[in-house]
């Protein structure tokens, strides 16, 4: 056995036989498996579907982990942490990935870029490589303390923790799982376990288009760029969604003096309103790239890359001695738009690294699948049912939930995936009763003279029908947050998306430089509410700029509780605070004439205070 497998296997049976000990596990069960539930991958969605399985007693209601009577689902998370992408410390050995792997280098940089001022270090005289290792040393330490926190939480949950690769055996069977540790290791070791019900939770990898030389060290795809091993000057990207515009910001707040956003739309707005952005938001963002100085090429797609033949970063000398890197040379091909160049055309870029986030591939190759009778979409995703239930499972225990299902590989809606399949594997009554809530949760019944409530009649009748892959059916199943830089969140329904649902809709907007404290210390973004005209109930809220995502949940539970743009209008919100955006947009949504000239006024202000500050 290997010396991973065996430490983990040891710690696992450690967590297990404390576990025992106390006798407090679900012993009434009907089934002779070893668990109640296997998860494959410890990504969000992995980790929070095995801590709320865990949190479940004989009863299957949720229960405090403090009752000491409370029997618990024994659950197994395993978890192949060589599979999300460079994120081990191999000094220690520790997995820095577990709990968020695909998202979580590019929130420890984006942290890291607004603790530590790169022109500062540059300004003391620091070399570029000791720049480089404080930016990176500041990562893997914010990565430990998740990694470290994560595994606290499990272990707290007495969810069993195994790493290594988990895949359905030969037998064609869905209770048994072989999990290998094959990974870096001369000899691979393999253990079986038996289980009632499984969730795969196995995430996505990167699409890499066909003709770009991926190396790891000069060109890279959204999970390699994890292994970046210097700053560089100048950075090329293509993609328009969300990860390409996070690492644009990242690689400009870093210090990088040239940024170049390729994107295939000719509208880089269009291209955010398609991951679900409300127009104004997708402004926003657009106008605060630009304001940074990235440039973005519309329209095009990159032809041929040319690294330099010497390996590693090409450092060079100049004339003068001093170092610098050599070039990669891409070259631009016009792809459509309406651009007056001729199509194909090609032109050269130059830059010192690259990134293609160009879109993300379910991982479901390496599970065995089809022994397990298991089927796939055309992209490869697990292709569940309305209970989130692989289809093809002979004895229908299987569930899928996450980036494994195909898009819109966002953390929030796997999370609610994840959350509304166990309810679906452990339903609260025999009846099921909670297997319709699992989707249908956030619609709450209401008085039947309320006339708001054709909203919720609609979305329950759209949720019966609803793709619970996305779970999009119903806007009002979870809040979205996306963490660039600044942040944009959403929770409920766009204006468009309201109308199209026969709602007339009308909306407030308020800017963060309107508020005092987004004034003085973030004027940047701004808070929207949508509201329907004939009741004046908010029915959606966007919000683009610092703190979004966490502003986004008192927005969420406005719309819940069917509050009107006259009860936040009329709220008192502590002052110097962002909450105060919510009332500024209320009374926006009362008068929008007046409210237009605010803005106006404090729009103008914001420019003469850039051109001041930029003198
Ligand atoms: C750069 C970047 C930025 C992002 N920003 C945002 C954002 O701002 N907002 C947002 O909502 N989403 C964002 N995302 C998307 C988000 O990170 C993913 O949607 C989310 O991580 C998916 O979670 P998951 O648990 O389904 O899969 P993953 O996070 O991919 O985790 C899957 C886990 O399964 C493991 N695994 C794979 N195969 C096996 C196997 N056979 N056996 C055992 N383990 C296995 C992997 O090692 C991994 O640990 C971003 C993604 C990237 C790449």
């Amino acid at each position: 056995m290997s010396k991973d497998l065996m430490e983990t296997t040891k710690k696992s049976s450690i967590l297990r036989s404390a576990s025992n000990d106390d006798d407090n596990h679900d012993d009434d069960h009907s089934h002779p498996y070893e668990y109640d539930l296997a998860v494959i991958g410890a990504g969000p969605v992995g980790v929070q579907a095995a801590i709320q399985a865990a949190m479940l007693s004989s009863s299957s209601s949720v229960s405090s982990l403090d009752d000491p009577i409370r029997k618990k689902k024994r659950v197994v998370l395993i978890d192949a942490p060589r599979a999300s992408g460079k994120l081990m410390n191999e000094e220690t050995n520790e997995d820095l990935s577990i709990g968020g792997p695909t998202g979580l280098f590019s929130k420890a940089i984006r942290d890291t870029a607004k603790r530590i001022k790169v022109s500062t270090l540059r300004g003391m005289g620091l070399r570029e490589d000791s720049v480089w290792n404080e930016i990176i040393s500041s990562c893997a330490e914010l990565a430990s303390f998740n990694a470290r926190d994560i595994k606290r939480q499990l272990e707290y949950a007495g969810v069993t923790l195994v790493e290594g690769y988990a895949k359905f055996d030969d037998s064609g069977g869905t209770h048994q799982l072989v999990i290998t540790n094959d990974d870096d290791c001369k000899i691979s070791t393999t253990t079986t376990i038996s289980t009632d019900k499984i969730l795969i939770a196995t995430g996505s990898r990167p699409f890499r288009p066909a003709g770009i030389p991926f190396d790891g060290v000069r060109v890279f795809d959204s999970d390699s760029i994890n292994g970046l091993s210097f700053l560089p000057r100048s950075v090329v990207i293509t993609g328009s969604g969300i990860v390409a515009i996070e690492y644009a910001k990242i690689f400009s707040n870093l210090g990088c003096d040239d940024v170049t956003l390729l994107i295939r739309d000719s509208s880089p707005k269009n291209a955010l309103m398609k991951i679900g952005l409300d127009k104004d938001i997708a402004a926003t963002l657009v106008a605060d790239l630009i304001r940074s100085g990235i440039n973005i090429e519309r329209a095009c797609e990159v032809g041929e890359i040319e690294v330099p033949s010497s390996s590693a970063t090409a450092v060079a000398k100049t004339a003068n001695n001093q170092n610098f890197i050599v070039p990669l040379k891409i070259g631009l091909k016009v792809k459509g738009g309406k651009i007056d160049r001729p199509l194909n055309k090609v032109r050269e870029i130059k830059c010192d690294a690259y990134v293609a986030a160009v879109g993300r591939i379910p991982n479901t190759d390496n599970l065995n699948l089809e022994a397990a009778g298991i089927e796939v979409d055309k992209y490869g995703g697990i292709s569940v049912d309305s209970l989130l239930r692989a289809n093809g499972a002979k004895d229908r225990n299987v569930y899928g939930a996450g980036d494994v299902l195909g898009r819109p590989f966002l953390a929030s809606t796997g999370v609610a995936q994840g959350v509304a399949a166990i309810k679906n594997m452990f339903p609260i009554s025999s009846t099921g009763e909670n297997n319709k809530s699992a989707i249908t949760s956030n619609i709450s019944a209401c008085a039947p003279d309320d006339e708001s409530c054709e909203i919720e009649e609609y979305l329950l009748s759209e949720a019966a029908k609803c793709d619970p892959t996305t779970l999009t059916a119903n806007p009002f199943a979870f809040p979205v947050g996306v963490w660039s830089s600044p942040e944009a969140s959403y929770y409920g329904l766009s204006t468009k998306q309201a109308e199209e649902m026969g709602i007339e809709a009308g909306e407030g907007i308020a800017l963060y430089a309107e508020c005092l404290r987004g004034l003085v210390f973030s004027p940047n973004g701004l808070l929207k509410l949508v509201f329907q005209k004939s009741t004046g109930r908010i029915v959606g809220v966007h919000i683009c700029g610092e703190d979004a995502c966490e502003l986004i949940h008192y927005g969420m539970e406005i719309v819940k509780s069917r509050r009107t743009i006259t009860d936040v209008a009329n709220s008192l919100y502590s002052a110097v605070t962002f909450h105060e955006m919510y009332r500024i947009a209320a009374i926006s949504c009362m008068d929008p004439k007046a409210a237009r000239k605010s803005r106006g006024a404090a729009g103008r202000a914001l420019a003469e205070r850039r051109r001041k500050s930029s003198k």
